[in-house]
């Protein structure tokens, strides 16, 4: 779950990280009231969940309100990099004396979590770090100690960055635990004039399975204003759902079979336009449910059942099947395929229901096929 450069603003803030006054505006007179209660001058930021804004335009300085009211104008409603700008975030400019980039990101592979610094931070942090991987120092932090005082200075010193980084680093390794965050990115941070150490960006990604420990955390409704809206509408029925590109609609049980579903079906020169994860439950609500949220997607041209009986053997699969039948009106054709737990018992429960658009195929792979060769009929 990716928050937005103003939210992840407000953490680092909660959590004694310095930024810049800001304040949000979703038109341009709002733009223009906050531009003048920080002061007239001030940097114009779209809020969208993409890196590289400024080279794209979304990061400008407006010399005063009337400037910040006609780039607010400007930005909003426009797309960066196919994110719509809703909202801009007005900003005090700061005096920029050094940018500097930190992070903490999972490193899934090594099961720990990575520092990663360098003091040459800023809009070129990707060339950088192509160019001269040395000049971006990487160390693993154990999520069980943490970052204290000596590792904070540990790294600080490895990056090159000013000893008073330590503190900010420190902080933001609160920002990660405290939040359940999986990422805490900070990029620039900055060393102003002033001596003062600013995180003038950030990017944070919240863990969305501690959502249960986080009471102030937007509900998927909201949370998905941004994204596509039927995982927002899967999220809150309590499915896994994400939007893919092609034409093959894809429900299956569990992470794993789904996520060879998805080669299966691309092996066939096809492509899944989504996925949906019913997990270990399939019953007839989870089904109906489940067919309703892959079927609300347009560019679903077949739907591919793919279901490995286990615990939930597949005679209950297919029973929950034949009942979202019932209440789900079927438009497009299902290609279904039952194996392991009583898989015969659930061919012959769909068998007997004989619905025309529904068919059965006795492998993944023959299965994958037929719903790629229907796909293709309805395109
Ligand atoms: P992005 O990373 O999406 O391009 P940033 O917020 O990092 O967006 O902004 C890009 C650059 O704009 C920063 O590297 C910094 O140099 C400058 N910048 C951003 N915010 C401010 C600010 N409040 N004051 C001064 N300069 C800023
Ligand atoms: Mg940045």
């Amino acid at each position: 779950m990716d928050l937005y450069e103003h939210e992840a603003r407000q953490l680092f803030k909660d959590h004694g990280v310095e930024v810049p006054d800001a304040a949000v505006a979703v038109s341009p007179r709002e733009a223009r009231a906050a531009a003048e209660a920080l002061g007239g001058r001030v940097v114009v930021k779209a809020q969208v969940k993409t890196g590289g804004r400024g080279k794209a335009g979304g990061v400008k300085l407006a010399a005063n309100a009337a400037a910040a009211e006609l780039t607010a104008r400007q930005m909003l409603g426009t797309d960066i990099k196919g994110h719509a700008v809703r909202a801009v975030m007005l900003a005090q400019p700061v005096d920029i004396e050094a940018e500097f980039y930190v992070s903490y990101v999972l490193d899934r592979a090594a099961g720990t979590f990575l520092a990663i610094a360098s003091a040459e931070g800023g809009m070129e942090i990707e060339e950088v770090a192509a160019e001269r991987p040395e000049a971006v120092t990487r160390i693993p932090v154990d999520p069980g100690r943490g970052v204290d005082e000596a590792k904070a200075a540990e790294i600080a010193a490895a990056a090159g960055l000013p000893p008073g980084v330590a503190s900010v680093l420190m902080r933001l390794w609160q920002v990660l635990v405290r939040e359940d965050a999986v990422l805490v990115e900070v990029n620039p941070l900055v060393r102003a004039r002033d001596g003062r150490l600013l995180a003038l960006d950030g990017k944070v990604t919240l863990d969305a399975n501690a959502r249960f420990r986080h009471a102030r955390w937007a509900a998927p409704e909201e949370a998905g204003t941004d994204g596509d809206a039927l995982e927002a509408v899967a999220a809150a029925k309590g499915l896994t759902y994400v939007k893919l590109d092609g034409e093959v609609g894809v429900i299956g049980n569990g992470a794993g079979l789904v996520m060879s579903t998805l080669d299966v079906v691309a092996g066939c020169g096809s492509r899944p336009a989504n996925f949906l994860d019913i997990g270990g439950g399939a019953s007839a609500q989870v089904m109906a449910d489940g067919l309703t949220v892959i079927l609300s997607d347009p560019a679903v041209k077949s739907v591919f059942v793919n279901v490995f009986g286990g615990i939930t053997a597949c005679d209950a699969v297919a029973h929950g099947i034949v009942q979202a039948l019932d209440t789900v009106r079927l438009t497009r054709p299902l290609v279904v395929r039952l194996d392991g737990n009583n898989a015969a018992q659930g061919r012959a429960v769909l068998s007997a229901r004989a619905h025309p658009l529904v068919e059965q195929a006795a492998t993944m792979d023959g299965a994958a096929r037929r719903a790629a060769d229907l796909a293709q009929r309805g395109a």
